[in-house]
């Protein structure tokens, strides 16, 4: 039996009617659980008639009603996070503590939204000239659209809906058609906070629905994060077609290890950043790059660590790592492993042998060592569980390594001397930066986003950027002369 996974439309499951559908898999099982509907042209129009029907009103909403909304809204979603992990887990493959630990990281900007009173409060100048204030404002766009990646599909969708929502829009979200239902739970639960109707609609669909979010003229903006290819493409044809984009892209997040960096505590960071979910993350460490003679106990404290991790199905708590998304992306992560080994890497973990499940789309942890910048193994975004060594003789070495890469999402430096992580943070030409933490996602109230071909636009994800994002500022001059000194003066106004 496999569910027919439909769209949202004006607060309500609405069954697809393109006659197109996608299958849905159980990663851990291989076996397909669902079908989810494509959405065609004409129902993309649906949705955007019902999300802007519901914006008109929603912009006069009173922001404590707003944010009455939110809070009830984040109580839910605090109450019933088992339910949406499992449904995570059982469509993306993550285990269950990591499918919670990303909605807490969502909740957090629904918390941060719950301010939004306080979060548009504009500057007002009195006297700007003689009899003169000045004061500015903060105005919903309209319709705004959200396009999302597999490896997050609750705590993305968070970091766009939840702003876009207190702001005053209403938000349409593009799910990845690989693990679309926790979208549906995130619909399900904002009704229940007293959300109108229409303004968080969920339209599932592939290109043709993306396509038609970037062309369609009641769209205001769109905000996406996926791979870069594609963050390239959604930035040109949205920004062409007149709307705002936020595109975040992929990533190759290195680690610099230090000398002087406690070798335990670094290799158990970085073990934790390259192989939890699977190494899909967009905050993933992908390299460690080892300077000097910390090399060898790095690479030999990495590897002591992996046979202990549990590779296996999400849903049983004694498993460190689950499957990946696909049969597809399992062999294609593979492949990288047997090239990197071809161009000369020293394979010290191979994730393609050993005791894996059979059913279902598992790899095991791959650690490479030798790994040079000209290998595809540096040079692609593999997301998958392999980690590269790249062994360089110095700090400067390694910064250049990390400075010449396209990607710039995160990076973490491991050091015991504040000096060099001071002046990591100031040289370094990356996004998102930890010292000795290893996955540097901002929290709520800071934004998110890289650099480079990590980011295509110029606002950053959530925070302070997204209310900017979501929001057009207006600025008001204004007067209340007596009638009995006006005139007609046709020269430029002065505040002098
Ligand atoms: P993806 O780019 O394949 O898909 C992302 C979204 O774009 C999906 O909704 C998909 O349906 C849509 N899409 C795919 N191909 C399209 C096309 N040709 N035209 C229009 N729309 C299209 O990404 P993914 O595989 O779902 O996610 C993994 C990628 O996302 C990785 O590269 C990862 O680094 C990146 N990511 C980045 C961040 C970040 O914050 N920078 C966060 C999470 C994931």
């Amino acid at each position: 039996m496999t569910t027919r996974i439909s769209h949202w439309i004006d607060g309500r499951l609405t069954e697809g009617t393109s006659g197109r559908t996608s299958p849905v898999y159980n990663p851990a099982t291989g076996a397909v659980t669902g079908e989810v509907d494509l959405a065609s042209l004409e129902e993309l129009d649906t949705a955007v008639a019902s999300a802007s029907a519901a914006a008109k009103e929603w912009r006069s909403a009173s922001l404590s009603h707003r944010s009455a909304v939110l809070f009830a809204f984040r109580e839910l979603l605090h109450q019933r996070t088992p339910e949406l992990a499992a449904i995570i887990t059982s469509e993306h493959g993550k285990v269950l503590s990591d499918a919670a630990g990303e909605i807490a990281r969502g909740l957090e900007n629904v918390e941060f939204a719950t301010g939004v009173p306080n979060l548009l409060k504009g500057g007002f100048t009195e006297q700007a000239a003689t009899g003169v204030d000045v004061y500015n404002i903060r105005q919903p766009l309209g319709v705004v659209a959200g396009v999302t990646p597999f490896n997050f599909p609750a705590m993305v969708p968070l970091w766009m809906c939840a702003n876009a929502i207190a702001c005053g829009n209403a938000f349409i979200l593009k799910p990845s058609e690989k693990d679309p239902s926790a979208a549906l739970f995130l619909a399900q639960l904002w009704k229940e906070a007293g959300l109108p109707d229409g303004l968080f609609t969920v339209l599932h669909g592939d290109k043709v629905a993306v396509d038609g979010l970037l062309d369609h003229l009641g769209i205001a903006a769109v905000s996406f994060v996926g791979s870069t290819p594609i963050a390239k493409y959604i930035y040109e044809r949205g920004t062409a077609n007149g709307k705002r984009v936020q595109a975040l892209g992929g990533a190759k997040n290195h680690a610099l290890v230090l000398p002087d960096a406690d070798v335990d505590m670094a290799a158990d960071s970085v073990v934790s950043a390259a192989y939890g979910s699977a190494g899909e993350r967009c905050m993933a460490l992908s390299v460690a790059v080892a300077v000097g003679d910390v090399a060898q106990p790095l690479v030999d404290a990495i590897a002591a660590r992996l046979p202990k991790l549990t590779v296996g199905d999400g849903t049983d708590a004694d498993t460190d790592m689950g499957p990946l998304i696909t049969a597809e992306h399992r062999d294609k992560v593979a492949g990288y492993v047997g090239a990197g080994q071809e161009a000369g890497a020293t394979v010290v973990v191979d994730g393609r042998e050993g005791d894996l499940p059979t059913d279902g789309f598992f790899l095991g942890t791959t650690l490479l060592d030798h790994v040079t910048p000209e290998m595809t193994v540096y040079t692609d975004e593999i997301f998958g569980p392999v980690l590269s060594v790249v062994r360089v003789d110095t700090y400067e070495e390694g910064l250049e390594l990390i400075n010449s890469n396209q990607y710039a999402n995160g990076t973490a430096i491991f050091t015991r001397d504040g000096g060099a992580a001071r002046r990591f943070q100031f040289d370094v030409e990356v996004g998102m930066v930890g010292i000795n933490v290893p996955i540097p996602v901002p929290v709520a109230y800071y934004s998110f986003g890289g650099w480079k071909d990590s980011l295509f636009g110029d606002t950053h994800m959530y925070g302070p950027e997204g209310i900017n994002f979501y929001t057009r500022g207006k600025v008001v001059t204004q007067r209340w002369p007596d009638p009995a000194t006006s005139s007609v003066d046709l020269g430029f106004p002065r505040t002098r």
